[in-house]
């Protein structure tokens, strides 16, 4: 019987983190892809958490939620965007998650009374867990992009085991490495010691790369190509130049221009299988994304923007990817403003209570942040969690609300556009959630049932409401509509839901609950018709992270069909 296809390839990053190994991680996959295999990625992440579920977002950037319910990184959801795939909880791993299972396999006498070792057992568990990943993804090449830098601590045994892999398979394991070429403005010229600096660490821990991407502002000249490939031992055609691009869909592309997957498929004693139809869609797009000018402006409105002095979007990529993508498939290019929800929190009593002209205009001079918000053609708050600058989201959605800018909110977006509807139509002042405020009278988002034990006893890992569930939609909504479906499965993750108490009273004042779950009991989308307001919807799932470039999500096309009306008819 003839041998499977098994190949492995390593990415791992030189000089400085987020220099785009993710990106390129998932670029090579879409080459490989292109050339007619089958291929899956992964990301192996340093870090002791077990997942990515209990960090801070500006700590780590977006947790992203796979269907099965798994909280990972941010880089699994480009691997799933640009793959065109889903993948699954074997595809991820992080240190805390190895150890745990070594030792459970310990205390289970798997090692049959052998004394287990940081070397050789933890690299044997990645390995296995690697392979793993790849039956269950039926892939002929797999790319794990190995998290941190090169020459940190961190991820030494990954790179242990990456390297034992080599040894058994040689033809079998490839190594690419993303490296940083800065161009200090003062001296003027792109510096390549530090590349060399970072192969050196490599070739330390027995690993030399077949591949050096070389990170820069702009590309690479032929003698800084030469000088990297004859320092750290590669041929120049080796040596990729990757520099800045506007839009992340040009790297394959670019990638391609330097024929790097016909070179990575030489490597692995591979032919290409001939360039399948899906690259052609993915050029189409790619040309697409940069042929388009006209803008319309959105503000996201979130809190997980800040670090030190630098505002930083990470936390939210899905959703900004989503809202991109579905703008271009619609010939816009989305304009998106970070605003910091805290910054609306202190507002004058009075504030946009009444929307008629003459009122916003007197708000305009005592409040300039919230009017505005009128400049923009939709607002879209995302998830998040805690009490931090609620009250100026509460704010920003009433104003969106009343002044009938379209309006998007996700999960804690959604959860408040409840809130608010419920403080400013049905006039309970106090109404909140649970998790702002438990003594409040007005619970409109409270404790889901199954949870509360959770919260009591402290079990706050891994235990949300998480990933895919199914939800029926009402007939002649915006959410019915957009899906052109009676059913949907949309990924989740959250703890509270909308109070099933006040469901009636919400719906007799007008918000139409168009989602739920097949029982009916937990409120899924919630939304004004079209009559009252072009575009108020929220979503208690995530559907960012069901969108892909090439087949944009439905909700985030309808939000942008109703931006883009209202930029017409405000222009
Ligand atoms: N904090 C809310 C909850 O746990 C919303 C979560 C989110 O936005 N992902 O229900």
């Amino acid at each position: 019987m003839k041998k499977k296809t098994r190949k492995y390839i390593f990415v791992v990053g030189g000089v400085i983190s987020g220099v785009g190994k993710g990106v390129t991680t998932s670029s090579i996959g879409k080459i490989l892809q292109s050339h007619g295999y089958r291929v899956t990625a992964m990301k192996i992440d340093p870090y002791v958490n077990v997942d990515a579920g209990t960090m801070n977002p500006t700590e780590h950037g977006e947790v992203f939620v796979l269907k099965d319910g798994d909280e990972t990184d941010q880089d699994m959801g480009n691997y799933e965007r640009f793959l065109e795939t889903s993948l699954t909880r074997d595809s991820y791993m992080t240190t805390g998650r190895v150890y745990l299972s070594v030792i459970q396999k310990e205390r289970a006498l798997t090692y049959k009374g052998k004394c287990v070792q940081v070397v050789p057992h933890i690299p044997y568990e990645v390995i296995d867990r690697i392979n793993h990943a790849v039956d269950k993804a039926n892939a002929e090449i797999v790319i794990i992009e190995v998290g941190g830098t090169v020459g940190e601590y961190e991820n030494i045994l990954f790179l242990e085991t990456a390297r034992m892999l080599k040894i058994k398979n040689p033809d079998d394991v490839l190594f690419a490495i993303v490296s940083y070429l800065p161009t200090p403005s003062k001296v003027g010229e792109m510096k390549t010691k530090p590349t060399q600096h970072a192969v050196r660490a490599l070739n330390s821990v027995g690993i030399q790369p077949d591949f050096i991407i070389a990170r820069s502002d702009v590309a690479l000249d032929e003698k800084r190509k030469e000088k990297i490939a004859l320092f750290c031992n590669v041929i120049p055609e080796s040596v990729i130049s990757a520099p800045d691009v506007d839009s992340i869909y040009d790297v394959p592309v670019n990638f391609e221009k330097d024929k790097l997957g016909e070179k990575i498929l030489r490597r692995l004693k591979l032919k290409s299988k001939g360039k399948n139809e899906g690259w052609k869609e993915w050029e189409r797009f790619a040309r697409k994304a940069h042929s388009v000018k006209d803008e319309v402006r959105i503000a996201v409105v979130g809190k997980y923007f800040d670090t030190g002095d630098f505002i930083l979007s990470d936390s939210y990529l899905s959703v900004i990817e989503a809202l991109k993508y579905s703008a271009i498939h619609q010939g816009k290019k989305a304009k998106l403003v970070w605003l910091s929800s805290s910054t609306f929190e202190s507002l004058p009593a009075t504030v946009s209570s009444n929307p008629s002209g003459a009122n916003r205009r007197r708000q305009a001079g005592k409040n300039p942040p919230l009017a505005g918000l009128e400049e923009f053609d939709g607002i879209l708050v995302p998830g998040g969690f805690g009490s931090r600058g609620i009250e100026g989201n509460l704010n920003v959605i009433r104003f969106a609300r009343e002044h009938k800018i379209p309006y998007f909110g996700i999960c804690y977006g959604m959860q408040l556009a409840v809130i608010e509807y419920a403080r400013n139509v049905l006039g309970y002042k106090d109404a909140t959630s649970r998790e702002i405020d438990p003594k409040s009278k007005h619970l409109i988002v409270d404790i889901m049932e199954g949870q509360k034990e959770n919260l009591e006893k402290g079990n706050l890992g891994g235990s949300m409401r998480l990933g895919a569930y199914e939800a029926v939609l009402e007939k002649g909504t915006i959410a019915r509509t957009a899906y052109g479906v009676d059913k949907i499965v949309e990924r989740h993750r959250h703890r509270f839901e909308v109070n099933p108490t006040y469901i009636e009273e919400l719906e007799e004042k007008g918000l139409v609950f168009s989602g739920r779950s097949p029982s009916g009991t937990l409120m899924e989308i919630a939304e004004l018709p079209t009559s009252v307001h072009p575009f108020f919807l929220g979503t208690q799932f995530h559907p960012e992270f069901e969108a892909r470039p090439l087949h944009p999500h439905p909700v985030f096309s309808a939000f942008i069909k109703a931006v883009i009306a209202r930029g017409k008819n405000t222009k």
